[in-house]
């Protein structure tokens, strides 16, 4: 079997959809179960609309509501015919009320928790399914929609649950391979699972791939198809060069790299479950699906060029922790570490020097009061509006002077921190976050003038 994944833009109205379906009617003797995001924005708009009924804006909250449920009442209409149509307006009718009634009781209750944000953001990927699933059957693709609540078993980090792999793997078999067995396309929601008592909960924004790799691992897929709306994982961001290459195919390695350094065309996690079973995941383009995309895999054919691509990461908090004449006492660098632990901030990349420590996380609320308590330790600063570029490739660990190379290219760039990743297959470093579009293109111009035609399409 195979799993493919379709993202929001993949989904976004009826003829997306179309496109989904004739795309995984192509594919049924592979016999392919499929993943999709909520219909592209829906997830912004949902967790807007949580916000403003925390905030106490009622009229807000359930306006956005509404413009959401007018879009995929719409929807719904001009893809399936009047029979079917009752039945699934019942079903869309029931949730949206479902989502203004928690609505109305955050308003209520004057409070947004992170639970309850994740109840409000599993609407969206809850509804498209189920659009998804109406719209095969009306076509008569035999499939089934399958809620991911009852797969998935999570941890109670509300808005970054873990998968719990067991569970989920148990589930799975129990629930989704019978119905592959009988020839049904099984039809789920990605992003929403639910913890153990059953109580509603997301795993990370653009957590639908990785969703797609855990149900690929869990049942032993022989390809996971991410379905996007670009030709595959390119050089860099499309958006920031429009001229990017496509990457054919690129290490397992490689491509967890630039998607936890910020290429968003890949959840970071997706990976994982991939690499575990020995699982090809395929980047693929739902708007041109002749065009091969990319392949990931194990390991990467040998590359003329010095770098695969380039990503970059911004929002991000550089903090430096200076503790003149203190660095040398032991476990200074631990209670360092204790504190971000504490305040479950992750670190992305680290430097110290003799009297000081920089490390750099995503920007977010957590930080003023880290910097508090890191303050007992030491002197703080912190600065946002940064961001992380990363170059990567596997040819870093065998080719000497390219720091030299890169760096020189950027002798007028003020350069915040630099880090060559203990995989010995990315350079990293840190700039003022409105820097990156120069910074991206100009390395792009450098290392991607000339492409090697085996690797890049
Ligand atoms: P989906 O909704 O299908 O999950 P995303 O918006 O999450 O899609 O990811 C696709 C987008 O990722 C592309 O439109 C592109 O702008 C962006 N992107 C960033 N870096 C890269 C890259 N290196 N290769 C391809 N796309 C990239
Ligand atoms: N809909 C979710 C998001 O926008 C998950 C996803 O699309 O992967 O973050
Ligand atoms: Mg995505």
């Amino acid at each position: 079997m195979i799993v493919m994944k379709f993202g929001g833009t993949s989904v976004e109205n009826a003829s997306a959809m179309e496109r989904v379906y004739e795309i995984v009617r192509g594919r049924l003797e592979r016999r392919p179960m499929v993943v999709v995001s909520a219909m592209a924005k829906v997830t912004d708009a949902l967790l807007a609309a949580a916000k403003a009924a925390g905030a106490g804006d009622r009229e807000r909250a359930l306006e956005l509501s509404r413009e959401l449920r007018e879009r995929h009442y719409n929807t719904a209409s001009e893809l399936v015919g009047t029979g079917l149509f009752t039945q699934l307006h019942a079903r869309l009718e029931a949730d949206f009320d479902a989502l203004d009634e928690l609505l109305r009781g955050i308003v209520a209750v004057g409070e947004l928790t992170p639970r309850t944000s994740d109840h409000v953001a599993a609407f969206g990927e809850i509804l498209s399914s189920q659009l998804v699933a109406a719209a095969f059957k009306a076509r008569r693709i035999p499939s089934v929609h399958v809620d991911s609540r009852d797969c998935i078993v999570t941890d109670h980090s509300y808005t970054r649950a873990i998968p719990q792999l067991d569970e989920t793997n148990q589930n799975l078999k129990k629930l989704v391979q019978p119905l592959i067995n009988d020839g049904l396309v099984p039809v789920m929601g990605g992003f929403v699972g639910a913890t153990r008592a059953g109580v509603t909960t997301t795993i990370g924004r653009g957590g639908s791939d990785f969703s797609a790799a855990i149900v690929g691992a869990g049942l032993d897929a022989s390809a996971i198809e991410i379905w996007t709306d670009v030709d595959g994982m390119m050089t860099t961001d499309p958006r920031i060069c429009p001229d990017a290459h496509r990457i054919k195919v690129i290490s397992f390695d490689e491509a967890a790299e630039l998607a936890y350094f910020g290429a968003k065309v890949l959840h970071p996690a997706t990976v994982l479950p991939a690499i575990q079973k020995n699982i090809p995941v395929y980047i693929l383009n739902s708007r041109n699906p002749s065009c091969e995309g990319t392949k990931i895999i194990p390991r990467a054919p040998k590359c003329e060029n010095i770098f695969k691509a380039i990503a970059a990461k911004k929002r991000i908090t550089i903090i430096d922790v200076a503790a003149p004449r203190m660095l040398l006492v032991h476990g200074f660098l631990k209670a360092i570490f204790d504190a971000f632990d504490r305040h479950r901030v992750p670190v992305d990349v680290v430097s110290t020097s003799e009297v000081s420590v920089s490390l750099t996380v995503d920007s977010n609320e957590a930080i003023p009061a880290l910097a508090a308590d890191l303050a007992q330790l030491a002197d703080v600063k912190y600065e946002g509006r940064k961001a992380i570029v990363c170059l990567v490739g596997e040819n870093l660990r065998n080719t000497p002077g390219i720091a030299g190379k890169v760096f020189g290219l950027l002798g007028d760039v003020k350069i915040r921190m630099i880090s060559q990743g203990a995989s010995e297959i990315n350079l990293t470093f840190v700039i003022e976050e409105d820097e990156v579009p120069e910074v991206i293109q100009r390395l792009h111009r450098a290392f991607f003038a000339e492409v090697d035609a085996t690797i890049f399409g």
